[in-house]
C-alpha cells in the first residue's frame, strides 16, 4: 500500500557517513589519507559516503516537485518506494521533504555517492599542516585556505587517489566528479 509523499520519509534509506560502505579499494585510499590529515592533528568530519538510490530518488523527485513545477503525476515510480507523490497536498509535501533534507541544489539521481565512490568531509587545522603523501613525501602546507579547498591538500590528496570535486565544498571522489 503506497504512503503519500511528506517528512515522514526523509527518515527512511538513510544515508551513511562511515567510510566502510565505500567501495573498498575506495574505502582503504580514502582512510589513508584521513589517517594522514589526522596524524598532523587536522580535524576531519565525515558528513557522508554512501547514499542508498532509493534515497537519491526521494530527493529528486522531491525537489522537482517543489521547486520546479514538475508535475506529481509524471513521477516515475522505482521498485521498493512505495510513495504516492500525486494528491491534494503535493507541493507542499515535497516542500516539506525538501526542507527535511536541507536540500540547496537538485540533487542527482546517480552520484558517485550511489555508487559508493564518494565522500564529503569538513577538514581544518590550525597554523601549519605537515602530512606524508602515498608515496610517504613530507608536505608542510603553511598558507591558508586552512580547509578542504587548499590547492596543496587537494594535491595530497590525489596521490591517494582521493580527488576533489572544486565547486562542492567537503566532496571527494575516486574520479572528482
Ligand atoms: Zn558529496
Amino acid at each position: 500500500m503506497s504512503q503519500p509523499s511528506g517528512p515522514a520519509w526523509c527518515s527512511r534509506f538513510p544515508g551513511s557517513a562511515l567510510t566502510a560502505d565505500l567501495l573498498p579499494d575506495f574505502r582503504d585510499r580514502t582512510q589513508a589519507f584521513i589517517s594522514v590529515m589526522k596524524n598532523g592533528h587536522a580535524s576531519v568530519t565525515v558528513s557522508a559516503t554512501f547514499r542508498p538510490p532509493e534515497r537519491a530518488y526521494l530527493m529528486h523527485w522531491c525537489w522537482m516537485i517543489a521547486r520546479e513545477g514538475y508535475d506529481p503525476r509524471e513521477v516515475p515510480r522505482m521498485s521498493g518506494v512505495d510513495i504516492q507523490w500525486d494528491h491534494s497536498d503535493a507541493k507542499s509535501a515535497a516542500a516539506q521533504m525538501a526542507s527535511t533534507y536541507a536540500l540547496k541544489f537538485r540533487p542527482s539521481l546517480t552520484s558517485r555517492h550511489t555508487e559508493r565512490r564518494a565522500i564529503d568531509m569538513t577538514i581544518g587545522w590550525q597554523g601549519t599542516l605537515q602530512l606524508r603523501d602515498f608515496d610517504g613525501k613530507l608536505h608542510t602546507i603553511a598558507s591558508p585556505p586552512r580547509d578542504g579547498t587548499n590547492p596543496e591538500l587537494i594535491a595530497v590528496g590525489k596521490t591517494f587517489g582521493v580527488i576533489k570535486l572544486i565547486s562542492d565544498p567537503p566532496h571527494w571522489s575516486d574520479d572528482g566528479r
